[in-house]
C-alpha cells in the first residue's frame, strides 16, 4: 500500500517523493531503495546488474561514459579514464603526490592546498565534479527503474571521512541535481541493513570488518538510543581483494615457470591472468577446485588452484587486516570479546577463510554475513534514507560533534557555543557586543577545540559582520548562532539586533581531523586544564583593564574643558601605570592600578554626569 502524504497547510496532496540510498564506492556504486509495499530495502538493477563500477572515461568531444563502458577504455585509453576517485576527495595536490603515480591520474601540479585538479582529454575537473558524474548516472538508473524523477538521497562515506571529505561528497550530490538529506558512514549503513540500533533499546558494540577490492576498513561503533558512535576505526588504504588476485598471478607465474618481469611488460597477458586470478578466487568460494587454461606469450597453459593452496596465499594479507582489527580495540580500549557483534561488509569477505579468521579474531562474536556483502552499505543507506522520508516514524538517528565550537573573543579567549558531544543536528547561539565606540565592522572567528585560548585550538575560518551603525561600545547587541546540520556541516549567522545587519559563513574547512587529532587535541585540554585557566583568568583581567583604559582616554578627551590640568595628567599617569601592568602581565598589578585608576576617575566621572544632566535640563522649556 503506497502512502500519500497530505500538506495539512493547503491541503495538497504530496506525490511519494523517492529517497535513495547511495553507496559511492571506490570499485563499485551502488543505489538502494526501500519497497513501500513490503518494507524491504532492494538495490536497484540496471540491465541485470546492481553495481556500476566506479570509472569514468572521458571522450575527444567531452563525451562521458560512466561503470562497465568506462571499464574497456582502462586498456586503451588510460590517460582519460579514471578510477577510485574516492581516494581524490577533499584532496589537494600536495596530499595526493605519493599515490599519484599507483593510480596513474593526470593531476595538475599545482602544489597548493586547494582541491586537486585532473586532466581528462580535453578537459579538467576536480573530484567533485568526477564523483558527480557517478552519481548522476546511479540517479538516472534509479529513475529509469522507477519510472520517476528522483531527487533526494543518503550517501554513504567511510567512517574516517573528514569533515572537507564529507562536504566533498555533498557537494557532488548537489552538482548530480540531488538533495543528499544526510551523508551516513558505511560501518552504520551496514549494521542499519542488519537491523542493528533500529530499535531504540538496542545498546550494543559492534566491529565492522569491510574488506573491498582495494581498501580495508575496520570500525569499532557503539549504538546506544539510537546513536552511533564511532569508537575507533582502522584500515589499510591499499589493502583488499586485488592483493589476493595478485598473489594468486605470482603463484601461477611461478609454478608455470614463466618470467614475471615478460608477463607484467606485456598489458594484454597481465589482465588475462589477473582476470584468471579473480575468477579462481571467487570459484573458489564456493567451490574446492578449480581448473581452467589459458594463453600467455602466445602458448596455452593449463592452470589450476585449490582452496588450501589458496588459503596459504592469502593468509598473511589477512593478518594485517587482524593487526588493524587488534588496534582498532586498543583504541576503543576493548577487548575481543567486549564486542557483542561483528558485521561483514565488501566483496571479498565473500571468502570463506576470511569468515573463518575473523571469526576466530573476535571469539565469540556473533557474526552477520547473511546479505550479500557488496550491497548491505548501499542497502543500510536506503533504509536510512526511508527513515528519512519520514516514512519510519520510529526511528531516529543522531550523531554527536567530537569537539567543542566556539568563538574567539577579546584577549584571544575561546568562547564555547557548542560544546563537544552534543547530539547533532543542533543550535545555539549567545549575545555579544562590541568595545570600541562607533566600531563598524566586527571580525568573527570561528574555532573548535577545548582549550581556553584560541591560540591552541583550531581556526575553521572568520568572517568579518560589517555595517554595523556607529553607536557608543557596548550598546551594539551582537547574535551569533551556531547551526550543525546532520552531516556536521557548521553554519555561523551573526546579526546585529538593533539595525538587523546580518551576515553568515557555512564552515568548510579545507581539511577536517582524523580521529587521532581529535584524541590529541582532547588529551592535551586535559593536561593543560590548569594553566589554561590562569592564562584565561588573567586574559579576562588585561581585556577588563583595556575597557577601562579606553573609558578614561575617551572621558579625557572629550571633556577637556570640563577637567582641570591636574586631573587630566594624573589620570593619564595612572593610566600608563595600568598599561605598564598590562605589559608584564601581572595579575596584581594589574587589579591594583584598576582599583587605582577607578578610584581617581570616580569623583569626577560623577561631577560630569551631574553637569551633563543639569545641561540636558538647562535646554528643556517647560
Ligand atoms: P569496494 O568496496 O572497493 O568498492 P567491493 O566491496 O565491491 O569493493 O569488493 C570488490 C572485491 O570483492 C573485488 O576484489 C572482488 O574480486 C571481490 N569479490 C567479489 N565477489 C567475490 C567472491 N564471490 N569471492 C571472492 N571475492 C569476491
Ligand atoms: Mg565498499
Amino acid at each position: 500500500m503506497a502512502k500519500i502524504k497530505i500538506n495539512i497547510k493547503d491541503g495538497t496532496i504530496k506525490k511519494n517523493d523517492h529517497v535513495i540510498g547511495i553507496d559511492l564506492g571506490t570499485t563499485n556504486s551502488l543505489v538502494a531503495m526501500v519497497n513501500q509495499t513490503n518494507q524491504q530495502p532492494y538495490c536497484i538493477s540496471y540491465q541485470q546488474k546492481t553495481f556500476t563500477p566506479s570509472v569514468i572515461h572521458i571522450g575527444n568531444e567531452g563525451n562521458i561514459t560512466i561503470g562497465e563502458q568506462a571499464i574497456q577504455f582502462l586498456k586503451t585509453e588510460p590517460e582519460n579514464t579514471i578510477f577510485s576517485v574516492k581516494r581524490l576527495m577533499g584532496k589537494s595536490y600536495t596530499d595526493l603526490k605519493s599515490i599519484s603515480g599507483k593510480f596513474g591520474f593526470n593531476a595538475i601540479e599545482d602544489n597548493s592546498n586547494s582541491l586537486v585538479r585532473l586532466k581528462l582529454n580535453q578537459s579538467i575537473f576536480n573530484p567533485i565534479e568526477l564523483s558527480s558524474l557517478i552519481l548522476k548516472s546511479l540517479k538516472e538508473k534509479a529513475e529509469k527503474a522507477l519510472g520517476e524523477k528522483v531527487n533526494k538521497c543518503v550517501i554513504t562515506v567511510p567512517a574516517y571521512f573528514n569533515d572537507s571529505q564529507r562536504q566533498a561528497t555533498k557537494d557532488s550530490g548537489k552538482l548530480a541535481g540531488l538533495d543528499v538529506l544526510r551523508i551516513i558512514n558505511e560501518p552504520t549503513a551496514a549494521s542499519l541493513a542488519y537491523g542493528i540500533g533500529l530499535k531504540k533499546e538496542d545498546e550494543k558494540t559492534i566491529a565492522v570488518y569491510d574488506l573491498g577490492g582495494g581498501t580495508f576498513d575496520i570500525t569499532i561503533l557503539n549504538i546506544q538510543n539510537g546513536i552511533f558512535e564511532v569508537l575507533a576505526t582502522n584500515g589499510d588504504t591499499l589493502l583488499g581483494g586485488d592483493d589476493f588476485d595478485r598473489n594468486i598471478v605470482y603463484h601461477w607465474i611461478q609454478t608455470l615457470g614463466l618470467s614475471l618481469e615478460e608477463i607484467e611488460n606485456n598489458q594484454q597477458n597481465y589482465q588475462n591472468i589477473r582476470l584468471k586470478a579473480e575468477e579462481a578466487k571467487k570459484h573458489l568460494s564456493s567451490n574446492k577446485t578449480y581448473n581452467s587454461s589459458i594463453q600467455l606469450l602466445d602458448e596455452t597453459y593449463e592452470i589450476s588452484l585449490n582452496k588450501e593452496t589458496f588459503e596459504q596465499l592469502i593468509s598473511g594479507i589477512l593478518e594485517t587486516s587482524i593487526a588493524c582489527c587488534k588496534k582498532a580495540l586498543n583504541d576503543a580500549e576493548l577487548k575481543n570479546t567486549d564486542i557483542h557483534e561483528v558485521v561483514l561488509v565488501g566483496g571479498s569477505t565473500k571468502v570463506p577463510f576470511v569468515v573463518e579468521k575473523v571469526t576466530q579474531f573476535f571469539n565469540t562474536a556473533h557474526i552477520n554475513n547473511q546479505i550479500n556483502p557488496d550491497e548491505v552499505v548501499a542497502l543500510g543507506a536506503a533504509i536510512e534514507a526511508d527513515i528519512l522520508a519520514g516514512n519510519r516514524k520510529d526511528i531516529y538517528l543522531l550523531d554527536v560533534t567530537p569537539l567543542s565550537l566556539g568563538i574567539e573573543t577579546a584577549g584571544g579567549l575561546m568562547d564555547t557555543i557548542i560544546t563537544r558531544n552534543s547530539k547533532i543536528p543542533t543550535k545555539a547561539g549567545r549575545q555579544y557586543t562590541t568595545s570600541v565606540d562607533g566600531q563598524k565592522n566586527l571580525k568573527i572567528a570561528v574555532y573548535q577545540g577545548e582549550r581556553e585560548l584560541v591560540e591552541h585550538n583550531r581556526k575553521l575560518g572568520e568572517f568579518i559582520l560589517n555595517n554595523i551603525p556607529a553607536m557608543p561600545a557596548g550598546l551594539p547587541k551582537i547574535d551569533i548562532q551556531f547551526f550543525i546540520d546532520a552531516d556536521g556541516i557548521l553554519k555561523v549567522e551573526a546579526t546585529e539586533l538593533r539595525s538587523s545587519v546580518k551576515q553568515e559563513i557555512v564552515i568548510k574547512p579545507q581539511y577536517g581531523l582524523t580521529d587521532e587529532q581529535v584524541e590529541s587535541m582532547l588529551l592535551s585540554a586535559m593536561q593543560n586544564a590548569e594553566i589554561d585557566l590562569q592564562n584565561r583568568k588573567l586574559a579576562e583581567l588585561k581585556s577588563e583593564a583595556e575597557q577601562l583604559i579606553y573609558q578614561c582616554e575617551k572621558l579625557i578627551k572629550s571633556n577637556q574643558t570640563l577637567l582641570s590640568a591636574d586631573e587630566i595628567s594624573k589620570t593619564s599617569l595612572k593610566i600608563n601605570d595600568l598599561k605598564s601592568a598590562c605589559n608584564i602581565l601581572n595579575e596584581q598589578a594589574i587589579n591594583q592600578e584598576i582599583e587605582r585608576l577607578n578610584q581617581l576617575t570616580r569623583p569626577f566621572a560623577e561631577r560630569l554626569m551631574d553637569e551633563a544632566i543639569g545641561n540636558a535640563l538647562k535646554g528643556k522649556k517647560i
